[in-house]
């Protein structure tokens, strides 16, 4: 072995090859790959080879160029990697699976994937062999294919090699070592070798290789069992013409081989395995057969394809899968330990996606930041809670179904719940919350009336959501009267030094001014050096050297890798983590700075004494020291409380008490997102991510140029500011949108202008004061030849003439920069 190099990989599965290939093909070829078996041994060896996936985002940019990449890999290396341009056929047994087809190619068409939706007698033109009788119709992917997974890896391996890479079998990593608090070496069976970055692709084996390093890394993922046949061939069957097949309403799919099919599944009931351990070794192995298991997944497969009942099954194949929490991969680098990557839990798409996955793991580990895009599958969405082996086993069985479940809008987790819980949490639930979950903890996402039914309508719809009504009534008491909201699962943290480091500190990190009086609240971005927001974050300055930082409840480990990854070398600035230790109540609407006034023995409450954007500590009841802060999340007049938590039930039980004059009502977070939305504010992780800059959403007013701190991210602004932006946050607001009849915009519609595509929305509602359906997006301008985005002017967005586009019907959108007045 070599006694040092630049990055280490562990796993020669198809990730970790396609990782050392793309690091190697971008220049970086002091890479040493190690297999504890043989490459492809792990889970590679045995996937179906399918290249079709229903997925969007990232995570379809990452498939569509390795199916761009597996035919060009046997010219490169000689090594052919069973590549065949076959098509896949996605069927629809109901209506609702259709809407979602309809939505999905409009999805991917934006994103330049060719599709097209046809009827069920046209499917038997696409594929003679399946039943059609009873199907509403079909997702033709043209581009989609079949790959043979081993021979995927051996190309990867062989031009990774071709560049420089060393590659050794049979060595296992055992540790990573660490100096100061970052990778320094790895120690495997066959010695150490120092080096600056390690990537763990060891598949279902990276939870257990995580925790051999000091600090450990969460690598959050757990492996099910995954099942498919391989029969006789059958007459008709073709390698090179018959497409891949799925019918995800029956929960399977099938691809040709050798004359036969590999017929397997994604069943509703799947079964988790190694939940204490990985036996060792497991190398080029498979687990036992389990035809009852099986069962429900074979019926549906004869149903489709009824020539399988008249050929004999050769082999029926058991192999284990990692599958993570959300259903997206883990990657890119581990928030503990900086020099240490993961590309792992690939929840049955690593083939399909392998290419991708690794020339976005080689851009990330050789820039050292992430590609634009990919927050979804940032393993710091992730926290302590979610790498729990009780957990991840629980979850797991719902995640291994979801490929195949119908996509229906603002989905929600069931299983693995209750885990992180506000204090007030019963309280609500009793009063009607129906639950929603972020980062492992339980918010309330509206309130139904047990007597009204609303909440038990789990149907999932397209269209006009059961809760509307009731959204609507929360919605009134916010904007006309005074409401409650339990905001608790926000990210809280206190930043502060004995001298005035921590004003140093922040005003490096965040683009708005932050040495502001003593007293003040404000929001800011903390931005990266593209001038894209790592951080969107409100700020109150609670003593001289003391700051309370409230970031989004999914900013929890990603902000908190930031602020200590800029902490002054010499210690002088602390931050602690209060979030477990505060609730926050957020009283709001015209009506709260009267009801507050009510709660507290403040001398008054009057604009004077407490205007907007300050803070001061009250007592509520008899609950002292509770930190109040003049603003809402949502644009109302309003007060963020945060309340230790042994007082939280308290001071919650008091504002109802006293608010029951005021008519009082608890809202949850549908309600804000509706008034957001008319707002247009933009939330991050769901408008904003790192790619996105303070003045491409209207943001300039935050953003301190005049005082001449040197802020992250200050020189990209700078230059933004003299060329201008080359996209734009926008408002829409749609036309002649029928509210009952027609299919709702939900987020991710793509946005038309003169005949082509210029964006995608990413939020979406009714707007209960505009009256109209409501969507934000960013806009492009591109370039028709070249397809670059041209820089945008203001004119551009408000003379244009837009359209939404929701599952192929086309609405026209009234495009603004900034909201109407409500
Ligand atoms: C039945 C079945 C069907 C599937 N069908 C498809 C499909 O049709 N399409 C698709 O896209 N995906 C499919 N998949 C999923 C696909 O197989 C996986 O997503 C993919 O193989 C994962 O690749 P990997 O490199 O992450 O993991 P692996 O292939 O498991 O590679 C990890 C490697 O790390 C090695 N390793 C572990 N620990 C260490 C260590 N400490 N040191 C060194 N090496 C170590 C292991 O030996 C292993 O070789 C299927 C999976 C199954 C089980």
């Amino acid at each position: 072995l070599p006694s040092q190099a630049q990055v280490v990989i562990a796993g020669g599965g198809a990730i970790g090859c396609s990782v050392a290939y793309h690091l190697a093909k971008f220049g970086w070829t002091d890479v040493v790959l190690l297999e504890q078996g043989r490459l492809s041994c792990g889970t590679t060896w045995h996937a179906a080879g399918c290249c079709a996936m229903l997925v969007e985002g990232i995570v379809r940019t990452m498939f569509e160029y390795s199916k761009q990449l597996y035919p060009k890999l046997e010219a490169e290396t000689g090594i052919d990697t069973g590549w065949q341009q076959t098509g896949s056929i996605y069927v629809a047994r109901t209506e609702d699976r259709m809407i979602a087809y309809r939505r999905h190619a409009d999805a991917i068409r934006a994103m330049g994937v060719e599709c097209e939706l046809v009827s069920p007698r046209d499917i038997s033109v696409y594929h003679p062999l399946l039943r059609v009788d009873d199907l509403k119709g079909a997702l033709w992917v043209p581009g989609d294919g079949v790959a043979t997974p081993a021979d995927v890896t051996q190309a990867l391996a062989k031009g990774a090699a071709m560049k420089g890479v060393q590659i050794h079998e049979k060595v296992g990593v055992e540790k990573v070592l660490t100096v100061s608090g970052r990778v320094n070496a790895v120690r495997t069976n066959k010695g150490d070798i120092r080096c600056d970055h390690f990537v763990n692709c060891t598949g279902q084996w990276a939870w257990e290789l995580g925790q051999q390093s000091s600090p450990s890394v969460r690598v959050p993922l757990h492996s099910c069992e995954h099942f498919y046949i391989i029969t006789d061939p059958v007459a008709g069957a073709n390698t090179a013409t018959t497409p891949v097949a799925q019918d995800p309403d029956g929960y399977n799919y099938m691809r040709e081989w050798n004359g036969g099919f590999i017929c397997g599944g994604f069943e509703p009931t799947p079964k988790p395995v190694f939940t204490d351990g990985i036996p060792s070794p497991f190398e080029f192995q498979l687990l036992e057969e389990d035809w009852d298991h099986f069962q429900p997944v074979l019926e549906q497969i004869l149903l489709r394809m009824p020539a399988l009942k008249e050929v004999k099954v050769q082999k029926f194949l058991n192999g284990p899968e990692s599958f993570t929490p959300d259903l997206f991969p883990n990657m890119g680098q581990a928030p503990e330990l900086p020099g240490y990557f993961v590309a792992a839990g690939m929840n049955s798409g690593g083939i399909a996606s392998a290419g991708g996955v690794g020339k976005v793991m080689a851009e990330w580990i050789i820039s050292g930041d992430p590609p634009a895009g990919t927050w979804p599958v940032d393993i710091r969405r992730f926290g302590e809670m979610h790498n729990n082996r009780r957990y991840l086993r629980e979850r797991v069985k719902e995640i291994l179904p979801m490929p195949y479940a119908q996509p229906y809008p603002k989905p929600e987790f069931q299983s693995a719940r209750k885990m992180r819980m506000s204090p007030l949490y019963t309280t609500l639930e009793k009063a009607g919350a129906v639950f929603g979950v972020k980062m492992g903890y339980e918010r309330a996402n509206w309130f139904s009336k047990p007597e009204s039914g609303e909440a038990r309508l789990t149907q999932g719809t397209y269209g006009k959501p059961p809760w509307f009504n009731a959204v609507q009534e929360e919605y009134m008491a916010c904007r006309q009267n005074v409401a409650i909201m339990d905001m608790s699962s926000f990210t809280k943290f206190e930043v502060r030094s004995s001298g005035d480091e921590v004003v140093t500190y922040l005003q490096r990190l965040c683009c708005n001014e932050v040495d502001v009086p003593v007293g003040t609240v404000l929001h800011t971005g903390m931005l990266n050096h593209y001038g894209g927001y790592e951080n969107d974050c409100s700020l109150a300055r609670l003593a001289e050297n003391l700051y309370l930082i409230i970031s989004p409840s999914n900013q929890m480990v990603r902000s908190w890798e930031w602020l200590h990854r800029h902490l002054p070398k010499e210690g002088t600035v602390q931050i602690r983590d209060i979030t477990p230790y505060y609730a926050a109540i957020n009283v709001l609407g015209p009506r709260s700075r009267e009801l507050m006034a009510e709660l507290t023995d403040a001398v008054t409450m009057s604009s004077q004494y407490f205007p907007s954007f300050t803070c001061r500590e009250l007592s509520i009841g008899f609950a002292p020291r509770i930190r109040a802060m003049s603003l809402s999340h949502s644009g109302e007049l309003g007060w963020m409380l945060y309340v230790p938590q042994e007082y939280a039930l308290h001071v919650y039980d008091h504002i109802m008490h006293k608010g029951r004059d005021f008519g009082i009502r608890n809202v949850g977070y549908y309600t804000i997102a509706h008034l957001r939305m008319e707002r247009a504010f933009a939330f991050w992780g769901i408008d904003l991510d790192a790619s996105v800059t303070p003045f491409e959403c209207q943001r300039e007013h935050r953003v301190k140029f005049g005082k001449g701190v040197d802020f992250i991210g200050r020189s990209a602004l700078l230059k933004q500011k003299q060329e201008g932006v080359r996209q734009k946050f926008v408002m829409f607001l749609l036309d002649n949108h029928d509210l009952d009849n027609d299919l709702w915009p939900w987020g991710g519609e793509p946005i038309w202008e003169g005949g082509r595509v210029v964006g995608r929305t990413t939020s979406a509602g009714y707007g209960y004061t505009l009256k109209k359906q409501v969507c934000l997006g960013f806009v492009h301008n591109p370039d028709p030849q070249t397809g670059e985005h041209q820089i945008i002017t203001n004119n551009f967005i408000t003379k244009s003439k837009f359209e939404i586009q929701i599952a192929g019907k086309k609405f026209s959108a009234a495009a603004r920069l900034f909201p109407p007045q409500i």
